[in-house]
């Protein structure tokens, strides 16, 4: 995993970028949500699931069809969400799906099964510049804990912030 601060970043610079004004902010709550519920598979890990199998840690809930499924809810959920189907599809997807990609990047566990059910094959991308986050509190809160947050705000941080301050200048510049 990349850490629970990090993930619901991506949303927010999605939001950014499609524009602020077409996000509600429950949606946006919502894609926030979604982009840290993959990471609910640890639990698995407690009652003997392995890491390894297809539903342990980085298995299903990292898959692209998982996101799929949250994104279909979440239009299903529009009126809720306060936006249009499309948009609600689009930001729960982007919110979903980027936690994968963002574990993909990291450099340890098991990479990361995103074509399941089709294959529960596990994958990283060739470069690996974030630092993977331990697994429970104890063991984040500790000096590498912090390098992993050093590493996120390079890697994630910086980029989003970029684009979320394009976003708003595309926004409040039209022309
Ligand atoms: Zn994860």
């Amino acid at each position: 995993m990349a850490t629970i601060f990090t993930h619901p970043i991506v949303p927010v610079a999605a939001a950014y970028l499609i524009g602020r004004d077409k996000i509600p902010t429950r949606l946006l709550v919502a894609a926030g949500m979604v982009s840290i519920i993959p990471d609910f598979d640890v639990i698995g890990l407690q009652y003997g699931i392995s890491y390894g199998d297809q539903f342990g840690h980085r298995g299903f809930t990292h898959s692209i069809f998982f996101a799929l499924m949250m994104a279909i809810i979440a239009s299903l959920s529009n009126s809720y969400l306060q936006a249009s189907k499309n948009i609600c599809f689009w930001m729960v997807f982007i919110g979903c799906c980027s936690h994968g990609v963002l574990d993909a990047f990291t450099d340890g566990g098991r990479g990361i099964a995103f074509f399941w059910p089709i294959t529960a094959e596990r994958y990283f991308f060739p470069w690996q510049p974030i630092e993977v986050s331990p697994i429970g509190l104890s063991r984040f809160l500790t000096p590498r804990g912090l390098d992993v947050l050093i590493s996120e705000f390079w890697i994630v941080w910086i980029p989003a912030g970029i684009l979320m301050i394009l976003g708003k200048r595309m926004s409040s510049n039209p022309n």
